[in-house]
């Protein structure tokens, strides 16, 4: 009997390919096993194996698979089942997620790159043909595979190559992320007993005989009452023109005191690991009731204010499923994957952790692949961003999804546009596993499905040590420039409060939303900014045309010469950025260290972890940032937080933008005051009435959530609604056009009223491509998967006629 296999490959085809095999070869193959197919003319691909049959394709003769790669599955039942619903409810291909769900090293393909390891290894271990790739790579600096075919003079080489890379002799082309050990800092301060002024004269007589130490207590003396900061044993040497061993004489003599700024980022030592945390009684009841609710419920939401101890509950929730020998997924947005929270887990888990990062070299990932898959003892809890949802798991007990309202846990493009929390949710229902949901500022979604009883609910409302939440304080700047009390975007306010902090040694953090670059229209004299009459979203200024558009109904108008609120003649659009504030602060502060977070200074390799490390040793007095310094960091002595404008972001044109405002506002001002003295955030803003920013003020999530979930029902958005986002792309305009009007005309013939668009976007061309959007709301009582067979028909339909050819379309589902 003719036997078949059928063979996912990484690019996007609608059905999956058939090729034949031995009866040998079906005898060892199994479903998730890597094979090597010839695919086109003369392209090779890995596949992975989804189905061994004995029914030849009808529409072709099934061509030979060229090699089986692998001794063993690869990938799981469980995960070949997560590919198949993330294409159906992503609306891609199996290929599609296959590419994004497996590292780029076992996806060995013709053109990929191979590069050797700058590890030395013993030549002996190599079998022939491996010495012969290994020798070829001490001449090049990398090879094809293809020349690789040709050094071995034979075509499938993709076996070698495998070895060579479980050898760990050669990886994949990939930039390789170096794990960054930050440098530790020496600080000195004089011992408690000559903090006495009878105590420290008695010294300085007894040093008499010793200038240079004299020297040295006089200059730590004079330092330290001027700049709160602690001091540098570097520094010290240097003001005091002593040596480094003079100091240390003082150390050893205990008359100075060495230490270190304690943080929670030691580096983990391999050491005996350490008891997890008694809870405080807060944490004890959410523990309990996140506990009960998992009787009944699979996902619960853990709401928690910032610094409540969220971590320290899940701690106690991981211990518990690793003691039923179970494995744990820890999800967080790539952002807030620190060194800290890494560091933190290892103490209480040691080697039981294992990280998954897209900074990490391919190598790497292959290695915690490897050890998921064969459920060894170092990959019992998984920390990582999105993409570790793809990993080989068994037997999963728990799911962790910390900062879940985060955005970045949504893939917008390439295929799968899959979200991550969502997909974590099912991944865990397929391991009968639960999810915790953990935010101090929730996705109205997922608060939403708590309400209508889909999730359970658990909240901690006080935050560790009752540190108070910080004093919120709208500061309006309108008012301010009529009395003319801004220096350029600073209030005198806020200027009052940045110099009390530094003068009492702590440090500052400046918001200013990047998204301020977006050309909104701004009243220079009332600030008011034009909204659309039939959405509740800003209007966005089109220069093309000196129009005002909304990019959710198509509702346009001509740029008006005045203001509608006030009549002034002054509007603007506006923008102001991160490195303009830098600037300001820099002039206004001349002696204190300002730096920039944001991503153009963090770029660089190590960018954003140098920026924290700097900060945690308090080399910054001062951190401008973007929405980067809103995730997850503990900062001790940050004191005041500034947000420079809340405007920006309160009037960007999404139907999210209050939500989005209102979590990055409190999660900001969570940075400030997390030890005992309470912090400080001022909000500058022309609109100190608007109702999100009263609710920040007040930390009231309930009463935004009431009033935003009010709006999604009168405009038909999520969650209320589910949505599609259909994009259209061509480089011809008029043909983007035709085809898009087409498109639409034909989801209004089965979806009436619930298609919007086509409309263009605010950047109407993107590397010389028109864009078209096209939305097709759901409501909720409407079949999602008849929603989207119907679509698929359409869009089939669409791609069939010949003029359209070439317009290339993109489905996004839940596409916010
Ligand atoms: P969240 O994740 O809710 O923002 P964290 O878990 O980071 O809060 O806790 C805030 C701070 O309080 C951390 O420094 C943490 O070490 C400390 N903390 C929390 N719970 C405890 C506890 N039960 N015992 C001691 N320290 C705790
Ligand atoms: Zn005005
Ligand atoms: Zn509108």
């Amino acid at each position: 009997m003719p036997y078949f296999i059928d063979v996912i490959v990484p690019i996007p085809l609608q059905k999956l390919f058939t090729y034949s095999i031995t009866p040998a070869e079906s005898h060892f193959l199994k479903t998730g096993m890597r094979v090597a197919v010839p695919f086109g003319k003369s392209k090779i691909y890995t596949g992975i194996v989804a189905q061994i049959h004995t029914n030849p394709p009808t529409a072709y003769e099934a061509k030979e698979i060229h090699q089986i790669l692998d001794e063993g599955p690869l990938v799981n039942e469980k995960q070949l089942q997560l590919w198949q619903w993330i294409a159906h409810y992503y609306m891609c291909t199996v290929g599609d997620v296959m590419r994004a769900a497996l590292p780029n090293a076992f996806l060995l393909e013709s053109e990929t790159i191979i590069t050797k390891n700058t590890k030395t290894i013993d030549e002996s271990m190599l079998e022939d043909d491996e010495f012969l790739v290994y020798e070829a790579l001490q001449h090049q600096p990398s090879l094809k595979i293809h020349d690789i075919a040709n050094i071995l003079d034979k075509k499938n080489v993709l076996p070698v190559i495998k070895r060579l890379i479980e050898k760990g002799v050669i990886s994949v082309e990939e930039e390789v992320y170096e794990k960054y050990k930050p440098k530790l800092v020496r600080y000195v301060k004089l011992h408690a007993r000559f903090s006495s002024q009878t105590a420290l004269q008695k010294l300085l007589e007894d040093l008499s005989r010793a200038p240079k130490q004299h020297q040295v207590i006089l200059t730590l003396f004079s330092v330290s009452a001027t700049t709160k900061k602690p001091v540098r044993v570097s520094d010290l040497s240097k003001d005091s023109d002593a040596s480094v061993s003079i100091i240390k004489s003082l150390i050893d003599k205990g008359i100075l005191e060495e230490y270190f700024i304690q943080t929670d980022r030691v580096q983990y030592s391999g050491d005996d690991n350490e008891d997890s945390k008694n809870l405080n009684d807060y944490q004890k009841k959410a523990l309990t009731e996140i506990k009960e609710s998992f009787k009944e419920q699979s996902v619960v939401l853990l709401h928690g204010v910032t610094s409540s101890g969220k971590t320290e509950v899940y701690v106690k929730l991981i211990e518990d499923a690793l003691n039923k020998g179970q494995q744990v997924l820890y999800l967080l947005p790539e952002i807030a994957l620190t060194a800290q929270l890494i560091t933190r887990l290892q103490n209480y888990f040691g080697e039981q952790v294992s990280v998954f990062h897209s900074k990490y070299s391919s190598y790497e990932r292959v290695e915690v692949w490897n050890n998921v898959l064969n459920n060894s003892a170092k990959a019992q809890i998984v920390l990582g961003a999105r993409s570790s949802i793809f990993l080989p798991f068994d037997h999963l007990g728990l799911i962790i999804v910390d900062e879940e309202h985060e955005q970045s846990f949504k893939q917008f493009d390439p295929a799968p546009r899959y979200h991550a929390r969502d997909t974590a949710i099912v991944l865990a229902q397929m391991h009968q596993a639960k999810t915790l949901l953990g935010s101090a500022t929730p996705s109205l979604e997922s608060y939403f499905n708590a309400k209508q009883n889909k999730y359970g609910f658990v909240e901690i409302t006080k935050r560790f040590n009752d540190v108070l939440m910080p004093d919120i304080e709208l500061v309006d700047i309108k008012e301010k420039q009529k009395k003319k009390l801004m220096k350029g975007h600073f209030s005198d306010r806020l200027l009052e409060e940045m110099a009390q902090t530094l003068r009492d040694g702590h440090q500052i953090i400046l918001f200013q939303n990047r998204r301020g670059f977006s050309p909104i229209v701004e009243c220079n004299t009332c600030g008011h900014a034009p909204q659309c009459p039939n959405c509740d979203v800003s209007l966005t200024y089109h220069q093309y045309r000196d129009q005002l558009r909304c990019h959710y109904c198509g509702y346009a108008e001509m740029m008006p010469k005045n203001c509608a609120a006030c009549g002034s003649p002054e509007l603007d659009s506006k923008g102001f950025g991160t490195e303009q504030i830098e600037q300001e602060v820099k002039v206004l502060f001349p002696d204190y260290k300002v730096a920039r977070m944001d991503l153009d200074t963090t770029r660089g390799k190590y960018g954003y972890e140098k920026i924290i490390t700097a900060l945690e040793q308090q080399e910054i007095d001062i951190l401008v940032g973007t929405q980067m310094l809103t995730k997850g960091l503990d900062f001790r002595n940050v004191k005041l937080v500034g947000i420079m404008n809340a405007d920006n972001m309160l009037n960007f044109p999404d139907f999210r933008a209050h939500e989005r405002s209102f979590q990055l506002m409190l999660q900001v001002s969570g940075r400030a005051g997390r030890t005992e003295e309470r912090g400080k955030v001022l909000i500058q803003t022309y609109n100190p009435l608007h109702t999100i920013l009263q609710q920040v003020s007040t930390n009231n999530y309930i009463e935004m959530f009431n009033e935003q979930m009010n709006d999604r029902y009168n405009y038909k958005y999520p969650p209320v609604f589910k949505q599609i986002k259909i994009t259209l792309k061509h480089k011809d305009y008029v043909k983007v056009d035709t085809a898009s009007i087409w498109y639409a005309k034909s989801l209004r013939n089965v979806f009436g009223d619930f298609v919007l668009g086509p409309e263009s976007p605010p950047i109407a061309r993107i590397r010389n491509q028109f864009h078209k959007n096209i939305l097709v709301k759901i409501p909720k009582n409407q079949s999602l998967s008849k929603t989207k067979e119907a679509i698929i028909k359409i869009n089939n339909s669409f791609l069939s006629i010949k003029d359209f050819r070439s317009v290339k379309v993109i489905l996004n589902v839940d596409n916010y």
